[in-house]
């Protein structure tokens, strides 16, 4: 038995994860499932929304799926997300976009990889805001020795690319094509424009580039790439970014595939993974059995891959994949019409998926 980290989370969360323990369950992947909780239910129950045998769970076990958990808009809650990301350190955001037959969009045999850097660039947080003295002493200090000169009624946003976190990402971002057998790895930036920044990031792509010489690298400007991706997504596998670009494309390649209920994701470290789908806790549907578990399956999906049970992912994919091209089984977002009276519920989709693992 290997031990994982069930964070539960809030909002939909309790009901997907649970569909989603279940069908990773029927796989015979033989998991000890710890369960942790975070989020507004537990925060209104303790007083912490994110509790310490919660952190302490999945350091010790190195690798958790995670339902979603609300952000409370207003002072004094910070994004347990990131708070996660930053404590674990999870540098690369892994987000598969892939067709599947039977989803709405208006491309098929979409199949490319999104890899986004998750610790620096303008989401670093390192802002100065409009007025304060710190910001003026800036301004100031940048008017004397800078090119240009910076309004003084400006707030400033610091974009940092290290050499060490572009390194990491971009090894992360071959190694990865070499372990899933994808064939090219595409670099973004503008670095015709911030030479420093995305400069930077460019010239250490190419670098790492070079220590994998069996997968083709390409660079690409970023406003091209959009481009690019809308016209001819099928020239495109694995795709690496900093965080900004990373944050916008990932939506992007979401939306090619057919959006939110689709999408499932990751956060990985060097000590530990974090797996989870890219939709949020949609507290409107909070205990209805309504909404659609894939994205949180097929973050399951991910996570068995990176514990190197392949039959027990493929196994659980192709299920998924059968029931949503099936039509029948699937939650009312999976319809053609919303109000479809015959969309089943969270649970009994589990259900369908669960029983074409058996007879697998
Ligand atoms: P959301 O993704 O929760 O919901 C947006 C809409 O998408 C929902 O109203 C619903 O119509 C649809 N939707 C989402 N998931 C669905 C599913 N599984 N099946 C069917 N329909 C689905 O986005 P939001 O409303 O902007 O965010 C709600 C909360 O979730 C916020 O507090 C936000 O901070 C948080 N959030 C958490 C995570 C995370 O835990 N990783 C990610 C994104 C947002």
């Amino acid at each position: 038995m290997t031990n994982v980290t069930l964070i539960t989370g809030d909002g939909i969360g309790p009901e997907i994860a649970e569909a989603t323990r279940r069908c990773i369950d029927a796989t015979g992947a033989k998991i000890n499932w710890e369960l942790a909780e975070a989020g507004v239910d537990v925060m209104e129950r303790t007083g912490t929304a994110l509790p310490d045998a919660t952190i302490e769970s999945v350091k010790k076990n190195g690798i958790a799926l995670k339902a979603p958990i609300t952000t409370p808009v207003g002072k004094g809650f910070r994004s347990i997300n990131v708070y996660l990301r930053q404590t674990l350190d999870l540098y690369a955001c892994l987000r598969p976009c892939k067709s599947y037959k039977g989803v709405r969009s208006r491309y098929s045999d979409i199949d490319l990889v999104v890899v986004r850097e998750n610790t620096e660039d303008l989401y670093a947080g390192i802002e100065f805001q409009k007025g304060k003295d710190d910001t003026a002493e800036l301004i100031n200090w940048i008017n004397i020795h800078g090119s240009r000169k910076i309004s003084t009624d400006s707030g400033i946003s610091i974009k940092p690319i290290s050499v060490r976190a572009t390194e990491r990402i971009v090894r992360f971002a071959f190694d990865y094509a070499r372990k899933m057998g994808r064939k090219k790895v595409t670099s973004v930036h503008k670095a015709n424009i911030m030479k420093f920044t995305d400069g930077l990031w460019l010239e250490v792509s190419r670098d790492v580039a070079k220590k994998y010489p069996d997968i083709e690298f390409e660079d690409r400007i970023v406003d091209n790439m959009c481009m690019q991706l809308i016209q001819k997504p099928e020239l495109y596998d694995v795709i690496v970014l900093p965080n900004l670009y990373g944050d916008i494309l990932s939506d992007l390649c979401a939306g090619l595939v057919g959006g939110l209920g689709v999408a499932p994701g990751a956060n990985i470290g060097d000590k530990g993974a974090i797996f989870e789908a890219t939709h949020g806790s949609a507290p409107k549907y909070k205990g209805q059995n309504k909404v659609n578990p894939a994205a949180l399956i097929l973050s399951g999906v991910l996570m068995l891959r990176h514990m190197g049970k392949t039959d027990e992912a493929e196994a659980l994919e192709n299920a998924v994949a059968v029931v949503i091209a099936e039509g029948k089984n699937v939650t009312y977002d999976m319809k053609a019409d919303r109000n479809d009276p015959t969309a089943v519920g969270t649970s009994e989709m589990a259900d369908a998926i669960i029983e074409k693992i058996n007879r697998s």
